[in-house]
C-alpha cells in the first residue's frame, strides 16, 4: 500500500548554486585521485618483491580462486570462527558499508549520468522507496555492528586486542603500539559518524518535506519528530551544513582507505583468494631462477609479491596472537607482531619511493627504494629470537581470517638465518648429524630396523619383496626406546590383522619435514630425494606412518619432488581394521581419557575423527580439553624446536598442555598419536609433578591392551 501510494523522490543537490556543485565535483575527483595514488603505491611495493611469481597460481586457476575468496568473504566463515560476536558485528559493518556505498553509486549514476545524458530519472516512486528501505535497514546494521565493536574494545577488552608486543621490553619503540589503538578508534568512529549523519540528514529532510510515509525509516523519522519544532530556515541551514559535513567526511574516508586500517577492504579479498590452499603444509621450494641467490627472506626485495600484499591485509584481529603457543608460553613471538613489523618496514620503504618512484614503478616495473634491500631481521626489526621461537604449528595460518601465511613467512626468514649461520648451536649440531647419518639420533643407519628384534615374526623388507602396506617408520619411532615399544605394538597389531606390510630398513632417511621447517632447504631436498628414490623402487599399494610429521611431508611435499602416493596415518588404518572386524577390541576398556591432537595430524592433515572413533570403540570415555581439534595446542616440538633447548625456568608448551589436561575432572590417561608427543609429554608429566595423577599412552598401546588375539578368540 505504502509503496503504491508514494510518488516522492529527493533532490541530491538541494538548492545548490552552480559554484557549489562544481566545488563538490572537484573535491570528489580529488578524493578519487588520492585514493588511486594510495592504491598504486602498494602495487609498486608488491612489485618490488622478487621471491615468487605473480600471480602466485596458474592463470587458469584464477577464476576459481577468486570465486572461492569471494565465497569466504561473503559468508564471513573465517571472520566468525572462535569469535561469533565479532563475526556478526563485522557482518553488519561489511554489508552495511557495501550497500550504503552501492546506494551512493546508484544515486550518483542517476544524478550524473542517466538524467543529464538520457533524461531518464529512475530515482523516484517505488524504486526510490524500496531503495530507502534497503539502505535504512543496512545502515542500521552498520551502526549496530560499529557499536558492538566499540563496546568490545572499550569494555570487553579481549586480550587479543592488546597490542603490547611480546618481543619488546617496556619502553622500547612500538612496545605497546598505542598508535594502532588510536587508528582503530578513528576508523570506527569515522564510520559511525558518517552513518549517523546520514540518518540525521534524512531526518531533517523528512521534517522539511513531510513526505507522508515512514516505512522502516525509523532513524530518520525519529530525528524528524525531534526536529519538528524548528522553523524552515533553521532546518534549511542544518540541511546544507549536514550535507557538506556528511559528504566531505565520506569522500575523505574513501580517499584514506588505502592509507589506513581500511586498506584491508582492498587486500583481504586478494589474500584470501590467492594464498596457497596448503599454506604451511607445503612450503615453497626455492625458485630455480633464485638458486644462485641467498635462500629465504633477508630483505623485502626477497619476498614474494603475495607475501608483501598479505602484510597489508592484516586487520590486527589478534586471532593468531591468541592461538600462538609461543606467545601463550611467554616466548618473544606473536605472529601478528611479525606481520605488523614487516608491514611497517615495507611501508617505510615504499614511502621512500616518492610520487616519481610510484609512477616510474607503474610504468617501468619495480625500481628504487633503498629500504627494500635492507635486512628485515635484526634488533630494530624482527628479532632473531622471535624467528627461532616459532614451532611451525600452523595455528596462526589456520585461524587467520584473511588468509595470511605467517608460518611460511617465518620459515623464509629462517632459511636466510640458517644460510648465515644464525642458529642455535644445538640445532646446528643436529642438522649436521642428520646430514651425516640420515637420522636425528646420529645412529648408524644399519640400526634403523633394530626395533623389530624381539618380535615373534619377521617384518618384511619392502625393498626386496612386494607388500600391500609400506610402513615409513620415522626417526623417533625407529630409534627412541619409548617409541620403539609403540612401534612393536603396532607391528603386532598389523600382524594380528594379517596386514601384508614391510619397512625400508637402513634405506629410510629422516623424512625432512622438520628439517624443512627449520629452514634447511638443501638438506630437506637431499633427504626427500633419497626417500623418494628408495620408495619408488618398492612395490606397494599405500604408505602408512605413525609419525604425523612424516605423514605431512610425504603427502604434501614429496609430490613436488616426484614422489606421489597414497599416505595415511596409522590411526586411520587401525580404525579401518577395527571396523572391518580384523582387530577384536570392542568396548573392552573403561578408562577416562583426554586426547591431544598433534598439530601435524590435525591442523596439517585434517585428521581429527579416527583417533576419537577408536577411543569410543575401545570403550574409553573421552573428555575433551578446552583447546581441541583445530584449536589444539602445540607440544613445543615442531619446527625443530625439539632440538633447541628451552630457557631455564620458562614453562614449556608441553607443561602448559598437561596443566590444561589436569584441569579436567578425573582423567586417568593422556592419549597421543605421535612419537614426538610421546617424548614431550612423558617428560612434561614428570617435570610438572603429575606423574602420580595421569599417565601417557600412545593410542596404539590402548588398542593392543584391548585386543583379544585371534588364537584366544578361537579357543573360546
Ligand atoms: S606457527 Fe605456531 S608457533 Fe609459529 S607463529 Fe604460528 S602459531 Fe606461533
Ligand atoms: S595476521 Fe591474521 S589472524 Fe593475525 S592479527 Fe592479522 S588478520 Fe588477525
Amino acid at each position: 500500500m505504502l509503496l503504491f501510494a508514494a510518488t516522492k523522490s529527493r533532490s541530491v543537490f538541494w538548492h545548490f548554486t552552480v559554484g557549489l556543485r562544481i566545488t563538490w565535483y572537484v573535491l570528489a575527483a580529488l578524493s578519487v585521485l588520492v585514493f588511486l595514488y594510495g592504491v598504486a603505491r602498494p602495487v609498486v611495493k608488491y612489485r618490488r618483491g622478487h621471491g615468487g611469481p605473480w600471480p602466485p597460481c596458474p592463470w587458469r586457476e584464477l577464476p576459481g580462486r577468486l570465486a572461492g575468496g569471494l565465497g569466504l568473504l561473503l559468508s564471513h566463515a573465517t571472520i566468525g570462527r572462535r569469535d561469533k560476536l565479532a563475526g556478526w558485528a563485522h557482518r553488519g559493518i561489511f554489508y552495511g558499508f557495501i550497500v550504503l556505498f552501492a546506494g551512493t553509486v546508484v544515486l550518483g549514476f542517476d544524478t550524473d549520468f542517466t538524467k543529464p545524458v538520457f533524461g531518464w530519472d529512475y530515482f523516484h516512486g517505488n524504486f526510490y522507496l524500496a531503495y530507502k528501505e534497503v539502505l535504512n535497514l543496512l545502515g542500521t546494521a552498520l551502526v549496530a555492528g560499529l557499536l558492538v565493536m566499540m563496546v568490545r574494545r572499550a569494555l570487553i577488552r579481549p586480550a587479543k586486542l592488546d597490542y603490547t608486543r611480546p618481543d619488546r621490553a617496556a619502553g622500547e619503540r612500538q612496545f605497546d603500539r598505542h598508535v594502532y589503538e588510536v587508528g582503530d578508534w578513528v576508523f570506527v568512529v569515522t564510520l559511525l559518524v558518517i552513518a549517523l549523519t546520514g540518518f540525521v540528514l534524512e531526518g531533517v529532510r523528512i521534517a522539511m518535506d513531510n513526505p507522508g510515509y515512514s516505512g522502516t525509516q525509523f532513524g530518520g523519522w525519529v530525528v524528524a519528530q525531534a526536529l519538528g519544532g524548528l522553523n524552515y530556515a533553521t532546518l534549511a541551514g542544518l540541511r546544507h551544513g549536514l550535507w557538506w559535513f556528511h559528504g566531505l567526511l565520506a569522500i575523505t574516508f574513501v580517499a584514506c582507505i588505502p592509507y589506513t586500517k581500511a586498506t584491508h577492504m582492498l587486500t583481504s579479498f586478494v589474500s584470501l583468494s590467492l594464498r596457497d590452499p596448503l599454506a604451511g603444509k607445503r612450503l615453497a621450494p626455492i625458485p630455480p631462477e633464485r638458486a644462485d641467490l641467498p635462500a629465504g627472506y633477508g630483505a623485502l626485495v626477497d619476498f614474494s609479491p603475495l607475501h608483501l600484499l598479505e602484510l597489508d591485509a592484516c586487520t590486527k584481529c589478534g586471532k593468531c596472537h591468541e592461538a600462538c603457543p609461543a606467545n601463550a608460553t611467554g616466548r618473544p613471538l606473536s605472529p601478528r607482531d611479525v606481520i605488523l613489523e614487516l608491514r611497517e618496514q615495507a611501508n617505510h620503504a615504499a614511502a621512500g619511493l616518492g610520487i616519481g618512484g610510484v609512477l616510474g614503478g607503474l610504468l617501468h616495473g619495480s625500481t628504487g627504494g633503498d629500504g627494500f634491500t635492507e635486512s628485515v631481521v635484526g634488533e630494530d626489526g624482527v628479532r632473531v629470537d622471535t624467528v627461532w621461537s616459532c614451532m611451525q604449528c600452523n595455528a596462526c595460518v589456520e585461524i587467520c581470517p584473511v588468509g595470511i601465511e605467517q608460518a611460511p613467512i617465518i620459515n623464509q626468514l629462517r632459511r636466510r638465518l640458517v644460510e648465515e649461520g644464525e642458529l642455535d648451536s644445538n640445532l646446528q649440531s643436529v642438522l649436521q648429524v642428520i646430514h651425516k647419518s640420515g637420522n636425528s639420533f646420529g645412529e648408524n643407519k644399519r640400526k634403523r630396523g633394530r626395533w623389530t628384534q624381539g618380535l615373534e615374526f619377521e617384518v618384511k623388507d619392502a625393498r626386496k619383496e612386494p607388500v600391500d602396506v609400506l610402513w615409513f617408520v620415522g626417526d623417533y619411532a625407529s630409534f627412541d626406546p619409548r617409541s620403539q615399544q609403540v612401534s612393536r605394538a603396532l607391528a603386532e597389531l598389523l600382524h594380528e590383522a594379517q596386514v601384508d606390510f614391510g619397512i625400508l630398513y637402513d634405506d629410510e632417511r629422516n623424512s625432512g619435514n622438520d628439517v624443512r621447517r627449520v629452514g634447511e632447504e638443501g638438506l630437506f631436498e637431499s633427504l626427500a630425494e633419497h626417500n623418494i628414490a628408495t620408495i619408488s623402487g618398492c612395490q606397494f599399494e599405500r604408505i602408512i606412518t605413525s609419525d604425523p610429521h612424516s605423514l605431512n611431508t610425504l603427502r604434501h611435499e614429496y609430490p613436488d619432488l616426484g614422489g606421489s602416493w597414497p599416505v595415511m596415518h596409522h590411526t586411520t588404518l587401525l580404525l579401518e581394521l577395527i571396523e572391518a572386524g580384523r582387530l577384536d577390541v570392542r568396548g573392552r576398556l573403561s578408562y577416562r581419557v583426554t586426547y591431544h591432537d598433534p598439530c601435524h595430524l590435525g591442523r596439517y592433515n585434517g585428521e581429527y575423527d579416527a583417533p576419537r572413533r577408536i577411543l569410543e570403540m575401545l570403550g574409553c570415555t573421552l573428555v575433551e580439553m578446552p583447546r581441541n581439534r583445530d584449536n589444539s595446542f602445540c607440544c613445543g616440538a615442531g619446527g625443530g624446536r625439539i632440538w633447541i633447548p628451552d630457557q631455564p625456568g620458562q614453562e614449556r608448551p608441553s607443561e602448559n598442555r598437561i596443566r590444561e589436561a589436569m584441569s579436567l575432572p578425573d582423567v586417568e590417561l593422556f592419549v597421543v598419536s605421535c612419537p614426538k608427543d610421546v617424548t614431550m609429554y612423558e617428560d612434561a608429566i614428570k617435570t610438572s609433578g603429575n606423574a602420580q595423577r595421569i599417565q601417557l599412552r600412545e593410542l596404539t598401546e590402548l588398542v593392543a591392551e584391548a585386543l583379544v588375539p585371534r588364537a584366544a578368540a578361537l579357543a573360546v
